[in-house]
């Protein structure tokens, strides 16, 4: 039986949900949507959770006078929430401090030392606790982390390190097998360069700190959270037990930012321990706001809910995936989601919904006779634009589908057939006009469940004419 695994990226519980956060997670929601339709509930995975055991936590704990433990647990909550509301359908929402993720993140440890790929040596760097990572002196300004604006700690440590270089070959012959695995193709090439420029062991635990995860042979060391974060997605589909398998392996929805992680790390440590790397990565761009860099300086965060309690979490949902062709960069502007509000929205199928269901219950009694109008050749073009990732081109041709339906009744004037008496020509044009929405609504519910729903509904016979899907 087809089985199909998504995850998301975790998320810094310390961030606030954002636009860029939801669109990552939204992408991974359309996917799982999708394949529940079309493979059944049970054969689908989907996961997301936050990212908790970051030093970066610990100190906004102590800003708030908090123990992490505390801090984490409200901010997890608040980050489950807000995906809960915009309609998020994850089976598991997974957080790095669970019991669960520290006795998978021991177990591939443990292997990987098996391996042979684990060693001590010491590292001594400029370290900035903003990117959780050591720089180069040419990347800081001033002695400070120009991204982070704070001043950079030289830090020498007797650390534990991964032989990343090991698999240098194995990366490099993996690309070759699997000119997909990553999606686009010019995120690909980058990884791929990177890998053919050498790769250097990496450092996987911190001595100076005690938030983490222990390292298992030392326990005096945490393993460093990037390695700790990476293992959630073995976590969340039952890790260390073997029924991890039938899950394994899974697609990650990633941002452009954390590509060597997941694409050069993580395939790296998962073929030290024998496990197969991840089906695919899909990288998503960066999000602008209004042109600029989302920062919170600038206070242009835009938050997800906010937006979704003014126009709806679907239209939020439509408008991202429309907008926006998956794997570019983007820009949101709540000017431009009003626009396709309007004229998609609330002209284009709130009104085709209105006017049939109106049709319906003037001309018909509020009945019609069900069957399937989509076209084996519509069909393939839909389903073939959402498994290549082209949402945006998914939602065009529903929308073509939608405006072919609303001119339909343009031209064929059903309120002159009533008119004239011409019974068996209007409902057989109702009927046709009914299935054509509950059709679109059928190819909808990944992208737009609530309106989906709603739609099906309206069409319960006796039909009536149905309130507004989107009010202006
Ligand atoms: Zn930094």
């Amino acid at each position: 039986m087809e089985r199909f695994s998504v995850t998301t990226p975790i998320y810094y519980v310390n961030d606030v949900p954002h636009i860029g956060h939801l669109y990552s997670t939204l992408i991974a929601d359309v996917l799982a949507r999708y394949w529940r339709q079309k493979l059944g509930n049970d054969q689908v995975w989907f996961s997301t959770g936050t990212d908790e055991n970051s030093q970066k936590t610990v100190e906004a704990a102590q800003k708030k006078g908090l123990d992490p433990q505390r801090y984490t647990d409200q901010l997890a909550g608040i980050w489950q929430q807000t995906f809960e509301r915009l309609g998020i359908s994850f089976n598991d929402f997974i957080r790095t401090t669970e019991f669960r993720h520290k006795e998978a993140v021991q177990a591939l440890l443990v292997d990987m030392d098996d391996s042979g790929d684990i060693y001590q040596g010491h590292y001594e760097g400029w370290y900035c606790v903003g990117h959780e990572a050591f720089m180069k002196e040419s990347e800081l300004v001033d002695g400070k982390c120009p991204e982070h604006n704070r001043n950079a700690e030289w830090l020498k440590e007797e650390n534990y390190f991964f032989k990343l270089s090991k698999y240098e070959k194995d990366l490099l012959h993996w690309f070759e097998k699997n000119p997909d695995w990553v999606v686009p193709p010019s995120r690909y090439n980058e990884v791929k360069q990177f890998v053919k420029q050498g790769l250097e062991d990496i450092s996987i635990t911190r001595q100076s700190q005690r938030w983490g995860i222990p390292l298992p042979k030392d326990t005096s060391h945490v393993i460093y959270v990037w390695i700790d974060a990476l293992i959630n997605y073995l976590t969340t589909v039952g890790y260390p037990d073997q029924r991890y398998r039938q899950w394994w392996p899974s697609v990650h929805v990633i941002g452009k930012d954390i590509t060597k992680f997941h694409c050069i790390i993580w395939p790296a440590m998962l073929m030290s321990v024998g496990i197969e790397p991840p089906k695919q990565v899909l990288v998503n761009g960066f999000f602008t706001v209004n042109g600029q860099k989302i920062s919170k300086s600038l206070g242009n965060a835009i938050e997800p809910l906010a937006l979704s309690k003014k126009y709806g979490s679907d239209a939020v949902r439509y408008f991202l995936l429309r907008e926006i062709p998956f794997g570019s960069d983007g820009d949101f502007s709540e000017d431009k989601l009003k626009q396709r509000y309007v004229s998609d929205l609330a002209n284009g199928l709130g009104n085709l919904v209105s006017r049939v269901t109106n049709m319906l219950e003037q001309f018909a009694h509020g009945q019609f006779v069900r069957s399937t109008t989509n076209s084996p050749q519509q069909l393939s073009r839909h389903q073939s634009a959402i498994e290549q990732y082209r949402f945006d081109e998914a939602l065009g041709i529903m929308w073509e589908h939608l405006d072919a339906a609303n001119q339909l009744i343009d031209v064929k004037a059903p309120w002159n057939m009533a008119k004239e008496g011409k019974r068996d020509e209007l409902n057989s044009l109702l009927n046709d006009l009914a299935n054509r929405v509950l059709n679109i609504a059928g190819l909808l519910e990944p992208f737009m469940p609530v309106t989906a729903k709603r739609i099906q509904k309206a069409f319960v016979e006796p039909v009536k004419k149905a309130e507004p899907l989107f009010p202006r």
